[in-house]
């Protein structure tokens, strides 16, 4: 029922990079920033090579990269929400799906983008405090119920963020492919939001051995669903959902790396599963394949429904801009460079 771009038959996607500043720790290693961002689009990336002098780095190569839309370090929450997720929020109030993915490697700012701080809150939360307003704007074009669910993909093993328990079981029903028993949040204001985020994200898999550290094998998902009621063309009341999906994706740094033999092996070849799943849907997309293989992973089957076609997709690249984090940070530019 869906249709793709007028004319190509391909989806369009969108396609950002933000760097985060350097680390103080970054710093004090001695390490250089490698990364340039001109222009507010293109991203210029410098490798360094240690000459006899082990402390001294020279310059080795250069790399061009050009995106919708960069965002150099001191990028402020609101600048990237307004450039990336504000019109998809628009689309949700139309009826139309959207999401918003952060990818990189562990440490990029992937959280940072999406969830935030109480004094800087991400996109998570400016997007529905957006939504709130608009919904302010025109109430009277009728009742507008917000939904809020937040879920965890680990180790292909899907979880309710809001009320921890058991693993829930994906079914497939008329409205598509959907969480048995996932906490459906009634949300009716900005102010409880972030609270509830945040104590959402502490209940994400940890790291036996770190306790207090989100598992870098860790998907977090956030959809909020809008319903409203609006009058057609023959003065019918219709109902109108529109969905927008928000992820911070699992370090983008394990998906190639995979060690079959510990019991972690099995985790990282999940991780890699449902990375992998990502990128083959959003390569058959940009290159408009029929087939798309959505079945092929938990996170992608979630957001089937939410992903290319008629709907929004925005892709963030979080990268760091220590010299320390080249690889990484070549990788995901890469990774970035393909989605487009
Ligand atoms: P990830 O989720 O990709 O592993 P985080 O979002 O946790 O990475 O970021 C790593 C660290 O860098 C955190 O301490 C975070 O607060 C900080 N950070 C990330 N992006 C920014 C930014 N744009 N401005 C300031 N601090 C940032
Ligand atoms: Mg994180």
């Amino acid at each position: 029922t869906v249709s793709e771009n007028p004319g190509t038959g391909r989806s369009r996607i969108l396609v950002f990079v933000r760097l985060r500043p350097l680390a103080k720790k970054e710093k004090e290693a001695g390490s250089r920033c490698c990364v340039r961002i001109l222009n507010r689009r293109d991203v210029y990336l410098t490798e360094f090579t240690h000459e006899n002098d082990y402390l001294r780095l020279k310059r080795l190569r250069g790399r061009h990269f050009t995106f919708d839309a960069s965002f150099p370090d001191n990028a402020t929450q609101q600048d990237v929400y307004l450039t990336t997720t504000a019109e998809l929020v628009e689309a949700v109030l139309q009826g139309r799906n959207g999401s918003v993915f952060c990818y990189g490697a562990t440490g990029a700012g992937k959280t940072y983008t999406m969830l935030g701080t109480v004094e800087n809150p991400g996109v998570m939360v400016l997007a529905i405090k957006d939504l709130f307003t608009k919904i302010r704007q025109r109430s009277s074009d009728g009742n507008h119920a917000v939904h809020l669910s937040y879920l965890e993909v680990y180790n292909e093993t899907v979880r309710d963020l809001l009320s921890p328990g058991r693993p829930l079981v994906l079914r497939e029903d008329k409205q598509g492919i959907v969480a048995a028993g996932l906490t459906q949040y009634r949300a009716y204001s900005t102010d409880e939001v972030m609270a509830l985020l945040q104590q959402g994200n502490l209940n994400r898999t940890t790291e036996p051995t770190r306790v207090n550290e989100t598992s870098s094998r860790s998907h977090a998902i956030l959809q909020v669903v809008v319903e409203y009621r609006v009058k057609d063309a023959s003065m019918n009341v219709v109902n109108r959902v529109g969905k927008l999906s928000l992820i911070d994706l699992a370090g983008s740094e394990r998906a190639l790396a995979t060690d079959q033999r510990t019991l972690r092996s099995l985790e990282g070849a999940n991780i890699n599963r449902s990375l992998l799943a990502l990128s083959s849907c959003i390569n058959a997309l940009v290159e408009g394949k029929k087939h798309i293989p959505y079945r092929n992973s938990k996170l992608t089957q979630l957001l089937k429904d939410s992903l290319g076609g008629a709907c929004n997709t925005v892709m963030i690249a979080n990268i760091s801009p220590s010299n320390l984090s080249f690889g990484e940070t070549q990788n995901t530019l890469h990774w970035a460079d393909r989605a487009k």
